[in-house]
């Protein structure tokens, strides 16, 4: 059944070529939202991603502006505004990972996964609340993760961006409380895409274990034993985005198979 109220809205999902930022563009599509489509992988990726996210009717451009860049984060939020009227929805997804012990970790990891798990957060939002205040609309959701809430040997990284990511969520939610713009973030456990694949190559050599193995020791986090999947991610963004939604925010949306439970 698709949400009447997000039919020719906009929405900006930054990393959705890839995993959970295509299926909540997927998701959103289906609804009737105009996409901007962003990422950095190859031309032939990207059109994938393009492709299966313009299959819906709506418009689906594409922005190549790197999380790393305060300045290409700020035209891209113009040029969604310029193109489409407004922008209604920001969803900050893009992010990157690195395991290593906090001795080893190197430095420019560090600085890369604070840039673009939670820093890029902060320009995107900071360019999109002028015109959401103008039309006193928005739609500010940014994929945490269950590491927002708890901790795991090896992230510090990425553990230190994703809490910070709830404590932005937070801010930008009391700033703007008594508007129609809501700031919650969506955290996941483990959800099966290319991220977390490539993980487990990784966790094998730290944990000195085989890759099978790897897998079972990131469920074993997980109460389900089951990885997530990007469509269970999808519908909870389309409720947030939605103006049934209006009076979530501030929150931080578990969906991780019972892991923050414990
Ligand atoms: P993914 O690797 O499949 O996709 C990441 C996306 O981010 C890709 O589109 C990639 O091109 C983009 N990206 C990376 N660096 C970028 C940059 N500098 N500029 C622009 N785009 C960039 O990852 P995923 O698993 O889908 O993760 C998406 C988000 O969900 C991340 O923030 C991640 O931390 C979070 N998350 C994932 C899981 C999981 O289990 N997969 C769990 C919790 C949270």
């Amino acid at each position: 059944m698709s949400t009447p109220s997000l039919k020719g809205k906009t929405a900006i999902v930054t990393g959705s070529t890839s995993g959970i930022g295509l299926g909540i563009a997927i998701a959103f599509a289906t609804e009737g939202v105009n996409v901007v489509m962003n990422g950095l992988g190859s031309a032939a990726d990207n059109a994938a991603a393009i492709e299966q996210v313009s299959k819906f009717g709506t418009k689906v451009t594409f922005d190549p502006a790197n999380m790393t860049k305060p300045d290409e984060i700020a035209a891209m939020v113009a040029k969604a505004e310029k193109d489409f009227g407004g922008l209604d929805i920001l969803v900050n997804n893009a992010g990157i990972q690195h395991v290593s012990p906090i001795e080893t970790f190197p430095i420019e990891k560090w600085d890369a996964i604070i840039a673009i798990n939670l820093t890029s957060a902060f320009h995107s939002i900071r360019a999109a609340i002028p015109g959401m205040k103008k039309r006193n609309f928005g739609r500010i959701i940014n994929i945490a993760s269950a590491h927002s809430l708890r901790a795991s040997p090896f992230k510090a990284a990425y553990v230190a961006a994703k809490h910070g990511l709830d404590g932005l969520t937070k801010t930008v939610a009391l700033e703007c409380a008594e508007l129609q713009i809501t700031a919650n973030c969506i955290s996941p456990g483990f959800v099966w895409t290319p991220l977390v694949e490539k993980q487990i190559p990784d966790i094998a050599k730290t944990q000195n274990i085989t890759e099978d193995a790897a897998k079972r020791f990131l469920l074993a986090k997980q109460p389900s034993k089951r990885f997530g999947t990007v469509e269970q991610i999808g519908a909870l963004a389309v409720y947030l985005a939605s103006d049934a939604a209006v009076a979530v925010t501030g929150s931080n949306y578990s969906i991780d198979g019972g892991w923050t439970a414990e």
